[in-house]
């Protein structure tokens, strides 16, 4: 059922900020090392990668030595500059080991609004894939919409990677998260929550078994997951949401792997 995973080639990868910083708010170095080692690698097979990474308040928080996450939006915004740069300079090093160029790509959602950024968007990514460069997506934190639009765009690249891949016409997305796929409950409140192999379509109650919106504010939670894995579904192209601890894991899935859960189209079938 997952043999067509052998054949894509267009991947968006997201990674979470719980598989970039390790619980003491330190940087998962190996976990940054190994996700550039396997994206090469991908790269080097021929495949088209575009990574969608979150981690810059935690890089900043780091870097700052912020013990707590700030509960204002300008700190926060503040924060994320500073760690947005030093992300980027840890890819950068850690991609050029492997002689990868890699590039930064910041956008808002609302890039698909309006018919010229969207284009803009997609023209320059396609650039970069055609020169064999791995864009590396993050959300503009300092571009201010509204209230609502700022404490949303906090929450998490869930949704944003979904946007991209659609823009991108990618075959598949990949959402590292730090659990091991969709659960029919909270697995860290209810220890007999299943893990689901394959869901089809979303309906009300896997959004009730993700938690609730607005149950993890502050970040995505499994909502925003499965709202990207709507847009996924719409545009008829599939994802698997899988735990990026090791981000080894990608082999896996492109193997074809049961491991994580497949969001996929019935033309999958
Ligand atoms: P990331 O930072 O990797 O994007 P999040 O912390 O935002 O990940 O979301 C993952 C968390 O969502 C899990 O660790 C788990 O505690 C929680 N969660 C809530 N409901 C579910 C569910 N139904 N299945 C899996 N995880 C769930």
């Amino acid at each position: 059922m997952r043999e067509f995973l052998k054949s894509v080639n267009r991947i968006v990868v997201k990674i979470g900020t719980s598989s970039l910083i390790h619980p003491s708010g330190k940087i998962n170095f190996s976990g940054i090392d190994q996700l550039a080692f396997v994206l090469t690698d991908l790269r080097n097979q021929g495949k088209e990668i575009i990574l969608v990474t979150s981690g810059a308040i935690g890089v900043g928080m780091d870097k700052l030595k912020i013990p707590e996450r700030p509960q204002e939006i300008p700190v926060q915004q503040a924060v994320a500059a500073v760690g947005q740069l030093e992300l980027m300079n840890i890819y950068n090093q850690r991609f050029l080991v492997y002689s990868q160029q890699t590039a930064q790509v910041l956008l808002t959602r609302d890039v698909v609004d309006f018919p010229q950024s969207r284009t803009n968007v997609i023209n320059t990514l396609e650039q970069m894939i055609s020169m064999g460069i791995i864009p590396v997506i993050n959300e503009n934190d300092t571009v201010a919409i509204d209230e609502l639009e700022h404490t949303r765009k906090f929450g998490d690249n869930d949704e944003l990677s979904a946007i991209v891949a659609q823009l991108m016409n990618a075959d598949l997305l990949i959402m590292l998260s730090d659990i091991d796929g969709f659960y029919s409950d909270n697995p860290s409140k209810n220890k007999h929550a299943i893990l689901y192999s394959t869901i089809s379509t979303i309906n009300q109650t896997l959004m009730e078994q993700a938690g609730g919106e607005g149950s993890r504010f502050g970040t995505g939670g499994m909502v925003s997951k499965l709202k990207a894995a709507q847009r996924v579904l719409a545009a008829d192209s599939a994802m698997v949401l899988a735990n990026g601890k090791p981000p080894r894991i990608i082999f896996d899935i492109l193997d074809g792997v049961e491991v994580g859960t497949l969001f996929k189209g019935e033309q999958h079938e």
